[in-house]
């Protein structure tokens, strides 16, 4: 998309979510006068302006947050601020959208980076505890919780991975359709399963996870943590419907089915879902039931992933739990899980 550093505009009006505002510039969309609807137009303002002078940026407010504590977030007052308009009038949601899709990118890899550090908090501590006579960690259903999520965890960080090398390989045409597609996907799923997540691991720490203080409370700080990547930059409901979008392209669907290829003939459940995905497709392809298709694609894509980078034993344990059977409570692995390996590969050298 070509970016043109176009003209001044003068900036007027409140704006309710403003974070980071001790940066040095910011975009922003705002409606250009006389254009209606139709003028939303994205700007970049500066903090300071070319003559030395502060621009006029009221900060009114830091909002008070669930969580996100590191990162100031505020509301402003615009009032004759000075910025200058980037690309065309009017065309501002593709503009900023250029920016947004790779922080969406960053939402899936920021929860996945927290997955695995709750996952790491929650395996040192149930090595450590005893109760009932062993470590938890030797206990078999703690067993099957750890094993769970570290299958959750190398899953959500196969997918927001393979999402960052189709970003760096934007030339190839394959590569731009399959960022183009997988970025709702990985947006949407990795976030959603990023609270149940943090619950799961917070619990493996007993009472200790819930609490904040004597330095226990990373784990209550990476739970209040997850839920906004799943809100901002495009909350779920927007994933889901942003995927109906890109599907709508014929060769988007091509190039997931491309994607999907090489995983066929190692698991007979994957194999069925690849195959029926065109029909859930065709048969999800409508408002209501978007999160449906976006819950599978993930997951097949996941699958698919898994096929590729892990070990059998974590490939099979995660097309048996969740795509052979519907996965909804950490902990509720089959009988032939290999729970031992699956915990030895998670666990920190
Ligand atoms: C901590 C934090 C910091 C932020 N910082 C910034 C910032 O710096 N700059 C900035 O511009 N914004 C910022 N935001 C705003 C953020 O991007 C939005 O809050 C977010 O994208 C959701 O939009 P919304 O609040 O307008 O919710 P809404 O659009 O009102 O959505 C509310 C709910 O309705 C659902 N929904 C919306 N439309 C549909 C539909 N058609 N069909 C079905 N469901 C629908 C959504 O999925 C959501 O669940 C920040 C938000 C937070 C929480």
């Amino acid at each position: 998309m070509g970016v043109t550093r176009g003209e001044r505009y003068r900036l007027t009006g409140h704006k309710w979510f403003f974070s980071a505002p001790m940066c040095d510039a910011f975009l922003v969309l705002a409606y250009v006068e006389g254009m209606g609807e139709g003028g939303l137009s994205c700007f970049f303002l500066p903090r300071v302006l070319p003559d030395g002078t502060r621009n006029t940026l009221r900060i009114q407010r830091l909002k008070d947050k669930l969580g996100n504590q590191a990162n100031a977030s505020s509301e402003v007052e615009f009032d004759g601020t000075l910025a200058w308009l980037v690309g065309e009038p009017g065309r501002g949601v593709p503009q900023i959208l250029a920016m947004g899709t790779m922080t969406r990118l960053d939402c899936a890899l920021g929860t996945s980076g927290l997955m695995r550090q709750a996952l790491s908090i929650a395996l040192h501590h149930t090595a450590e505890r005893s109760a009932f006579g062993k470590r938890l960690i030797e206990q078999p259903l703690m067993k099957n919780v750890l094993a769970d999520l570290a299958l959750e965890s190398e899953a959500a960080i196969a997918l927001s991975m393979r999402l960052a090398r189709a970003f760096d390989q934007q030339g190839d045409e394959q590569q731009r359709l399959l960022a183009r597609v997988l970025t709702p996907i990985a947006k949407f799923w990795i976030t959603k399963r990023g609270s149940l997540f943090a619950q799961e691991a917070m619990e493996c720490l007993g009472g200790n996870g819930y609490v904040e203080e004597g330095g226990e409370g990373i784990p209550a700080r990476i739970y209040r943590e997850m839920p906004v990547n799943s809100i901002w930059e495009g909350a779920g409901n927007i994933m889901a419907l942003d995927l109906l979008r890109a599907l709508r392209k014929g060769d988007v669907a091509a190039a997931l089915a491309h994607e999907l290829a090489p995983a066929r003939g190692q698991h007979a459940a994957l194999d069925r879902m690849i195959d029926t995905l065109p029909t859930l497709i065709d048969h999800h392809a409508t408002e209501a039931t978007a999160r449906t298709l976006a819950r599978d694609v993930a997951l097949t894509v996941q699958a698919a992933l898994l096929a590729q980078t892990a070990p059998s034993a974590v490939f099979g344990a995660f097309c048996d739990s969740r795509i052979a059977q519907r996965h909804d409570v950490f902990g509720t692995l089959g009988a032939g899980a290999g729970v031992d390996a699956l915990i030895a590969r998670a666990m920190p050298a």
